[in-house]
């Protein structure tokens, strides 16, 4: 009796599961098709330095909007990519496009484009980097590789011999979403980087009153970047009091929807024309030779 009442759940939860997968199916083959027709976006957020506002560069987040669906979060698109090995060509193309719109950029900006799990155990990245730097002529050091803890920490040693690859390249590696995994310090001290960014939970917290613990967590995360040697970058900063609070901290750069979203190339070329004329105009000290 068990076992029929078993099979009779058993029957009526698989034609739902069913469709479950018919639809992912389905997305699957439209993001084939979008990124065959070139149908996907790099939206670009900028980042800028908080002690002086200055823009430093751009992070690049993939965009896709679906016909019917609307835009698809990256996180499902690139999670369903890495499903079916579409994050190859996919992740390649990330890389190029990005490379390409920031060689249009003035020198002094860089672009940071994310790199996730599979990206970096399966596909042969570091000839997809080469590859996007020589089509773009972008030069490496305005290239950042956003990786996360988790990606590094599925084959330390591989991902070790892979950062120090692409380093030799000349482009920069960062830590992403730094304090969401198990932010040991020991691997801290093993992989080659050059930025670590603050997840944006941090961030996010010490917005709140009474929230003493994340101000101490910042505190020691910008100690240990400033003993290390690598840059800080806060992620998702809202609000002026982030802002205020992070520079006061010492954290150097800053990115979140108080300064702007992530924006269509287009519209991040504005931002640039934009801060290109509040500091060619605005207050800044004058040469003294003047
Ligand atoms: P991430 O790399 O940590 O990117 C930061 C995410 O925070 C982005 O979400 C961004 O839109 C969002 N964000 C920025 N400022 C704020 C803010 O002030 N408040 C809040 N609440 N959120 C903010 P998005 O674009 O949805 O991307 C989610 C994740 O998808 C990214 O996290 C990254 O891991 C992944 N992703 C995006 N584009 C790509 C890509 O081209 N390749 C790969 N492999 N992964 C990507
Ligand atoms: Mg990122
Ligand atoms: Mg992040
Ligand atoms: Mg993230």
């Amino acid at each position: 009796d068990a076992k029929a009442a078993g099979r009779c759940t058993w029957r009526s939860f698989h034609p739902r599961l069913d469709a479950v997968a018919r639809d992912r199916l389905a997305l699957l083959a439209q993001l084939r098709e979008a990124l065959r027709r070139d149908a996907l976006q790099l939206h670009y957020q900028p980042q800028i330095e908080l002690a002086s506002g200055r823009l430093v560069g751009f992070e690049a987040l993939a965009r896709w909007r679906h016909p019917q669906r609307g835009w698809v979060p990256p996180a499902e698109f690139i999670a369903l990519a890495e499903s079916a090995r579409l994050i190859e060509p996919l992740g390649a193309w990330v890389l190029r496009q990005a490379c390409a719109d920031a060689a249009r950029w003035p020198a002094g900006l860089r672009v940071a484009v994310n790199l996730s799990g599979l990206q970096i155990e399966r596909a042969p990245v570091v000839q997809q980097v080469r590859d996007a730097l020589q089509a773009s002529g972008l030069a490496p050091e305005r290239l950042e590789l956003e990786l996360t803890e988790g990606s590094l920490l599925r084959d330390t040693d591989h991902a070790v011999r892979l950062l120090c690859m692409l380093r030799a390249q000349g482009v920069r590696v960062a830590l992403d979403d730094f304090g969401t995994g198990f932010s040991s310090l020991a691997y801290l001290r093993c992989f080659p980087l050059d930025a670590l960014k603050l997840d944006r939970s941090f961030v996010a917290a010490l917005g709140q009153p009474g929230e003493h613990s994340a101000q101490a967590i910042v505190c020691a995360v910008q100690s240990l970047a400033c003993a290390l040697d690598l840059a800080l970058v806060a992620e998702g900063i809202e609000t002026d009091d982030q802002r205020t609070l992070l520079r006061d901290i010492g954290c150097t750069l800053g990115q979140g929807w108080l300064f702007a979203a992530a924006l269509p190339a287009v519209e991040a070329g504005h931002l640039i024309e934009r801060h290109a004329r509040a500091a060619l105009l605005g207050p800044a000290p004058l040469p003294l030779s003047a």
